[in-house]
């Protein structure tokens, strides 16, 4: 069979297109000669994607991503206005943070797992959402939060009216017989393990329930089979609206600090959603390092992100963000390429990003430079990409030291164009930096951060390989600080990556 081989220059400080050279007395490959004969980078019209789930999802806090009615929340109906934007930026997956009525601004504690919150519309307006989406090729996953329910619930309500009556060994009806176990109750403190976060629960009320993310995020009981029914059928309520598949909040704490039944419940769950659509895709967050994710991957569950490749762990791994502006840090990226492409011994997807939701942006505030070589580095790791929106414009925002809340890297994107309220603010912020241009300049800058994303990310398009093929090492230079050059092979099809770690446009390589 015939092998197909392209050459792809990813240069990283600078611009697209620069082939370095090898000295005449080197033994090592070529890259202008020999089977790497092609520039690739060329041709930045066409795109090349592959209808599988390895895809470049964009995740959007709704919240602060669009307004479309002019209210300061941004909302369902000011993504479907955004597709178009997010289509061109080469992404052709979402991940919608949650959607569901909640008590909360971030909507992590849900009250009704069946509707849309008002502030960000209708069911309605989801489902001429997910009809945009696929018009578009786009696939639209949400978040899932089935670890915890928001205390004002009414399964709540109804699960501690049944568990109090069942302590007080009275006679329960059948709908009490069900909801008296639909959280993880404990009779009296002394019954609480001590490595679990326990609140009393209210007035009346002598037993306590499990928290062990705050007091308004009492924990479902996932041995309870009324409790997966119930999850059944909102997991069947988002499919058969035409939702793609789902972002599992929390999964290491369905069984607190038990990964084997955690592992066993994803078991469930993904064959339960898999039942009733083949091809959905979920991603879990297993907030933890390398070999745990890969244990996770035993589950069934297609991707488990990579916190490793993450500003969260960047500090130990080096990884991606840890790199430093000489360039330093050849070495640890390409053993972070592998060890993603090997995460959970070959089964399902790996899933790379640098940051999200949760953790400081990565966004560098006064080097327009280094924010397009991270995204770069990220941007050629095999797997289900994930970037966080607003990363493309460089917006900044950090959760850590003084300005420490979460709602500073949740901060809107400014759009640049006065019809729309670019400038709403959400609740309890305390820091809201802009370092680079809007969307609209920088849309209209051919060196822009936006236009960089734009390019790496046709590139990933065009070229199937880099998110699914094997890795080889080609050539690495010694001093560690300039260049790495890899092969991918997927389906047959082999292309070279030459990546420019140095400042400097022209290398003359010597490895
Ligand atoms: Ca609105
Ligand atoms: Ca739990």
């Amino acid at each position: 069979m015939r092998v197909s081989v392209k050459l792809l220059i990813m240069l990283l400080l600078v611009t697209l297109g620069l082939l370095p050279s090898c000295k005449s007395s080197c033994n090592k490959p070529d890259p202008y000669d020999g089977e790497f004969g092609k520039r690739i980078e060329e041709d930045l019209t066409t795109t090349n994607i592959l209808e599988d789930n390895y895809r470049n999802y964009y995740e959007i806090f709704v919240r602060s991503f669009n307004d479309s009615n002019m209210d300061l929340v941004g909302d369902l109906n000011g993504v479907t206005q955004k597709l178009d934007y997010i289509k061109d930026l080469g992404y052709n997956g979402i991940w919608l943070m949650p959607i569901n009525p909640s008590s909360s601004y971030h909507k992590y504690d849900v009250n009704n797992y069946y509707d849309v919150d008002k502030s960000y519309g209708t069911l309605d307006d989801l489902k001429n959402l997910i009809n945009e989406c696929h018009k578009r090729n786009i696939k639209l996953i949400i978040d899932l939060v089935l670890n915890h329910s928001g205390k004002a619930n009414p399964y709540f309500s109804k699960a501690c009216s049944a568990y109090d009556k069942y302590l007080k060994g009275l006679t329960l009806t059948a709908e009490e017989e069900i909801y008296k176990d639909f959280y993880v109750f404990y009779p009296t403190a002394a019954h609480v393990p001590s490595n679990v976060t326990a609140y009393k629960a209210g007035a009346g009320y002598s037993f306590y329930y499990e928290g062990n993310f705050s007091d308004n995020m009492p924990e479902f009981n996932c041995d309870s089979l009324a409790v997966k029914e119930e999850f059944k059928n909102i997991m069947k309520f988002y499919l058969d609206l035409g939702i793609d598949g789902f972002r599992l909040d929390a999964v290491k704490y369905y069984y607190f600090n038990n990964n084997a039944k955690n592992i066993e419940f994803l078991r469930w769950l993904n064959t339960t959603v898999k039942e009733i659509k083949p091809d959905a895709y979920i991603v879990g967050e297993c907030f933890d390092g390398y070999e745990l994710i890969s244990e996770y991957y035993d589950s069934g569950i297609d991707s488990h992100f990579n916190f490793a490749t993450s500003v969260a762990y960047a500090s130990q791994s080096g990884v991606i963000n840890g790199t430093n502006p000489e360039g330093r840090g050849i070495t640890s990226y390409y053993n972070s390429l592998v060890s993603n492409y090997n995460i959970g011994n070959g089964q399902g997807i790996p899933a790379p990003f640098i940051d999200n939701h949760d953790m400081p942006r990565y966004t560098y505030q006064s080097n327009v430079e280094k924010n397009k070589f991270t995204f770069g580095l990220l941007a050629m790791m095999n797997g289900t990409l994930f970037s966080y929106y607003g990363d493309e414009v460089g917006l900044y925002g950090t959760n850590k030291g003084n300005n420490n809340v979460d709602q500073n890297v949740r901060i809107p994107i400014k759009w640049g164009d006065f019809s729309n309220l670019d400038c709403s603010v959400i609740d309890g912020v305390t820091s809201m930096q802009y370092p680079y241009a809007t969307v609209k300049e920088q849309l209209e800058d051919a060196n822009s951060i936006l236009n960089y994303y734009k390019k790496v990310l046709l590139l990933r398009n065009q070229n199937p390989e880099i998110a699914r093929g094997s890795i080889e090492l080609i050539a690495k230079d010694n001093k560690d600080n300039k260049m790495l050059f890899i092969s991918k092979t997927y389906n047959n099809s082999k292309i070279g990556i030459i990546f420019n770690f140095s400042e400097y446009e022209n290398l003359n390589i010597d490895y």
